[in-house]
C-alpha cells in the first residue's frame, strides 16, 4: 500500500443501534490512528450519536440539492455541521433500488465537496456485465461521469470504492487477483488524466469482505483498504478486518 494510508469504512446500511455505536467506538479507539483511518457510515438518524461517541463518520448518501422542498432528503451542509467528514455516493443499492443515475451521483459528489464533505464514490459492475466482459467499460463510465462534470482535480479530495455488485452481501468475494486487476485498471485510467491524482487516490475494495479474506485483498498493490457492509456490524470481525489494513 506504500504511500497511501489505508481506510477501513463500515457501511451499516439500515442497521445498527446505540449499543452498536458504543461497541464499534471501543474498537475504533484501538485500531484507528497512524496505520489506518477507520470510518463509520451509520443510518443518518444515528449520526450525531456516533460522532459524539468519537467515531469518524459520514452519511450513506446525500442530496444532490443544496436545500429546499425535497422531502426525505438529507442536505450536505447539515451533515457537515454535525461534524461528519464523509459521505458515500453512488452505492450500488442507491443506484439499483432508488434509480440513481451516473448524473445524479456526479451531482451528489459535487454537493458533498461544495460543503466540505469527502465523497466516497462507489462504482462496480453487475454479474451480467462481468459475464459480458464489460467490467472495465462500466467502471470507466461511472468514473468519467464525475470527471466530465467536475474535472480530474475533484478526485484529489475523494475516495473511490470499487464494489462488484455481484459480491455485495452475497458472500461471493472477488479474488485478490480479480480485485487488483480492476483497481489497477482504475488507477491506470486516472493516470491518463493526472498521474499525481491517480497515485495519491485511495481505492477501496468492497464486497463480502470478512476477517478471513481481508488480509490478502488489502495486500494488493492498488487496494487501499475496504468498504465493509455485513462484517462492520460485528465488532470482533470489524476489528480483525481493520487490523489487516496496514499502512
Ligand atoms: C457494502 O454494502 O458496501 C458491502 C460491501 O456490503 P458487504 O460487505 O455486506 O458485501
Amino acid at each position: 500500500m506504500g504511500q497511501r494510508k489505508p481506510i477501513v469504512a463500515g457501511n451499516w446500511k439500515m442497521n445498527g443501534s446505540s449499543e452498536l455505536i458504543k461497541e464499534i467506538a471501543a474498537v475504533s479507539t484501538q485500531v484507528s490512528g497512524e496505520q489506518r483511518d477507520v470510518l463509520i457510515f451509520p443510518p443518518a438518524v444515528l449520526l450525531s450519536e456516533a460522532i459524539s461517541a468519537g467515531l469518524d463518520c459520514g452519511t450513506q448518501t446525500v442530496s444532490e440539492f443544496e436545500s429546499g422542498a425535497y422531502t426525505g432528503e438529507t442536505q450536505a451542509s447539515l451533515v457537515k455541521s454535525l461534524g461528519a467528514n464523509y459521505t458515500l455516493v453512488g452505492h450500488s443499492e442507491r443506484r439499483s433500488i432508488y434509480g440513481e443515475s451516473d448524473e445524479d451521483v456526479a451531482n451528489k459528489f459535487a454537493q458533498a465537496q461544495q460543503n466540505g464533505l469527502t465523497p466516497i464514490l462507489c462504482i462496480g459492475e453487475t454479474q451480467a456485465q462481468r459475464e459480458e466482459g464489460k467490467t472495465e467499460e462500466v467502471v470507466k463510465q461511472q468514473l468519467e461521469a464525475v470527471i466530465k462534470k467536475l474535472g480530474i482535480a475533484s478526485l484529489a479530495n475523494s475516495v473511490i470504492a470499487y464494489e462488484p455488485v455481484w459480491a455485495i452481501g452475497t458472500g461471493l468475494t472477488a479474488t485478490p487477483e480479480q480485485a487488483q486487476a480492476t483497481h489497477k485498471y482504475i488507477r491506470d485510467l486516472l493516470s491518463g488524466y493526472d498521474q499525481q491524482v491517480a497515485n495519491a487516490l485511495r481505492i477501496l475494495y468492497g464486497g463480502s469482505v470478512n476477517e478471513s479474506n481481508s488480509e490478502l485483498l488489502f495486500a494488493q498493490a492498488d487496494i487501499d483498504g475496504g468498504l465493509i457492509g455485513g462484517a462492520s456490524l460485528k465488532p470482533e470481525s470489524f476489528k480483525a478486518i481493520c487490523e489487516s489494513a496496514k499502512g
